[in-house]
């Protein structure tokens, strides 16, 4: 779908003209729709399913090669930058479904329950999920998970809560970690709305991203049968570790999205604003401001269009951090350029900083994102 010409830096002519493709795209369908995904008076799935079909994105994901896999990542990353640029909490929707949900079911799934879950979840028809967080487990999902599988015949039984879960209002599919009973090990499960014993909470009121639905999911004494248990059962103890990894992959091309347009805002704005006689553009301290904006986005793209090939874990997680605190950083300058003005809900870098707070939570918060570096930088 998206050659690279060998750029890797995201402005290649090929990328260049698919961004625009993508960006007229979204302004003419997503933006115009953000006040009421903002409000709560409209669902984001409904253009989800719109904007799949239209850009023939499920059919990219289909391609089978591993150079059609790289290009349609690619092309993924650059879509979820230029919906970041117009709304964020409707990219953590959509890269949730996609990415974490039928990602993850892809990867690690069995032939049957890939066919039965990917194509749907990836042409938007149904909602994806993906249950990690619980209330008493949070950065320490993984040791201090309390929902529990046990093994019942032909069926596993699911209990236990999730709590802040992105589009858990309104899935049609769930991949639920739980602590399965034989042998203690976190196995992710498929479970659907319509299984006995789900159920959802309303949506919470949050700071921002509030496109995205985020609610509690609970699951009592949910059965689903041996099959629904992904892959059939993981051995390898790191899939969740790696799931978060890719999450975090996701996260950076959103505070990208981010951080590009409230750079473009702040400048635009700081060359035609004029006080004491001038554009504030001629202060130095504007321009001091300015420069560190530019610094902190320049060193995002180079993470996110760069090579990813083999990349470590602790690169991973330090490119998390950095994007995520840079999102933040360059949406509060903005906001501190336009004054008065950018604290009014009418300009768009209000809503983004808020957007991009949780950036820097979700995916492992910075705290987490230190242990992991430190533990892998000092390990023999
Ligand atoms: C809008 C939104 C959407 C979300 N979507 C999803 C989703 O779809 N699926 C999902 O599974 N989860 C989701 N989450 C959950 C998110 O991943 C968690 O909020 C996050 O992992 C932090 O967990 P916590 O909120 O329980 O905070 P806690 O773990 O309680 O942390 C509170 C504070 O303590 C710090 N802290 C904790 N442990 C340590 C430590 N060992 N050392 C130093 N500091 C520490 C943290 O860094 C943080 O600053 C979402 C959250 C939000 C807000």
């Amino acid at each position: 779908m998206i050659p690279t010409d060998g750029n890797t830096m995201g402005t290649s002519d090929t990328q260049r003209l698919l961004r625009e493709q993508f960006r007229n795209y979204l302004t003419a369908g997503l933006e115009p729709l953000t006040s009421q995904l903002e409000a709560g008076t409209e669902l984001p799935y409904a253009f989800m399913r719109e904007m799949v079909a239209d850009l023939g994105l499920a059919e990219a994901l289909d391609d089978a090669g591993a150079e059609g896999r790289e290009l349609a990542h690619q092309a993924h990353t650059l879509l979820m930058v230029e919906i970041a640029r117009i709304n964020p909490g409707f990219g953590m929707s959509y890269g949730t479904s996609v990415d974490l949900c039928a990602g993850n079911i892809a990867k690690l799934g069995t032939p049957e329950q890939i066919a039965r879950f990917v194509p749907a979840l990836r042409r938007a028809e149904k909602i994806g999920a993906w249950c990690l967080t619980e209330p008493q487990a949070g950065s320490d999902a993984l040791r201090s998970m309390k929902t529990v599988a046990t093994r019942d015949g032909d069926d596993y039984v699911l209990d236990g809560t999730k709590t802040f879960i992105t589009n858990g209002p309104h899935a049609d599919v769930m991949l639920v970690y739980a602590r399965e009973g034989t042998d203690g090990s976190i196995q992710p499960f498929l479970v659907e709305r319509e299984h006995s014993g789900v159920s959802a909470g309303a949506p919470f009121e949050k700071m921002g991203m509030k496109s995205s639905p985020t609610g509690q999911l609970f699951f009592d004494g949910v059965r689903v049968p041996k099959e629904n248990l992904l892959g059939l059962g993981i051995p390898d103890r790191g899939h969740v570790r790696k799931s978060l990894a890719d999450e975090r992959v996701g996260i950076a091309a959103l505070s990208y999205g981010i951080a590009e347009r409230c750079f473009e805002i702040a400048r635009d704005y700081a060359k035609q604003r004029v006080q004491g006689g001038q554009p504030i553009a001629n202060y130095q301290l504007v321009q001091g401001r300015l420069a560190r904006m530019y610094v902190a986005l320049t060193n995002v793209r180079r993470f996110l269009f760069g090579q990813h090939e083999d990349i470590s874990v602790e690169e991973i997680c330090a490119a998390k951090l950095y994007a995520a605190e840079a999102g933040s950083f360059v949406a509060t300058e903005a906001i501190h350029i336009l004054g008065g003005y950018g604290y009014m809900q009418e300009y768009v870098v209000e809503r983004l900083a808020r957007d991009a707070k949780l950036l820097e939570l979700g995916g492992g918060t910075t705290e987490m994102q230190i242990l992991t570096i430190a533990r892998h930088i000092l390990r023999e």
